[in-house]
């Protein structure tokens, strides 16, 4: 669909809308740290994916308005796992209904210090995953405010470009920089994205210390699980 033609009243519509259903209830599912331990693809999934320390658990608290459903697992050493959390949708679903649709954490990358095993078995875990997954609806990309497009990021994007996945990049932690900072950013990023086959050309910009962007990304998930 095409965000151009919307008036406003549908803007705010599909905020309030995307609003409600992240009111709703969301829970833990389940961690995946290879293939075999995936749900069944039996609903919809956005997936979030970023560098270490990008912001996205963080983020992932803001948009569920939980103040710690994601907790950050980035560390070296630790298991690597995909964690599935069912968001419900609006309305009284009837027990053991399927969720409206899933979202997916995917355990963060780029962290300096991390080993060449760990590395290896991110690429594979996340690669099988994005390749193999027909209900994966759309990846959410973060990218730091501070620090725009790194080449790890690059890397990550190529891999969805090559598995046909549509993205969406959205840049955090902007409360941390000055606007006129941002500015330069945004424009840089978007320079970026229009040059990328699976990327969005929008980018939406968030502060989940601050709130800012978190329900214009609420309605950008909705329209993508809907789509
Ligand atoms: P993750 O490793 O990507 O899950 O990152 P976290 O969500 O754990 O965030 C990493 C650090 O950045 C934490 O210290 C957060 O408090 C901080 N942070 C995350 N989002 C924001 C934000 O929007 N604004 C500010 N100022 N700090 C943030």
């Amino acid at each position: 669909m095409n965000d151009g033609i919307l008036t406003e009243e549908d803007r705010a519509e599909r905020i309030e809308a995307a609003r409600k259903i992240f009111a709703g209830p969301i829970t833990f599912l389940k961690s995946a740290p290879a293939l075999k331990f995936l749900p069944d693809p039996s609903a919809p999934e956005i997936a979030f994916a970023g560098r270490s320390n990008v912001g996205k658990s963080s983020l992932i608290n803001a948009l569920t308005n939980r103040n710690s459903l994601a907790r950050t697992s980035n560390t070296p050493g630790r298991t690597q796992e995909l964690n599935f959390f069912d968001v419900a949708g609006t309305g009284s679903a009837p027990e053991g209904a399927l969720p409206l649709f899933r979202i997916v954490d995917m355990p963060g990358y780029g962290y300096a210090k991390a080993p060449k095993d760990m590395v290896k078995q991110w690429r594979f875990l996340v690669n099988d995953y994005l390749r193999g997954r027909a209900v994966l609806k759309r990846a959410i990309m973060l990218i730091d405010s501070r620090h725009g497009i790194k080449d790890v990021d690059r890397e990550v994007m190529e891999m969805l470009d090559a598995a046909a996945v549509s993205y969406r990049l959205v840049l955090t932690k902007s409360d941390k920089i000055k606007a006129s900072e941002l500015a330069a950013v945004l424009e840089a990023t978007a320079i970026e994205a229009r040059k990328r086959p699976a990327a969005h050309p929008e980018i939406i910009t968030t502060s989940s210390e601050k709130g800012m962007g978190i329900p214009e990304l609420r309605a950008a998930i909705i329209e993508a699980v809907v789509a």
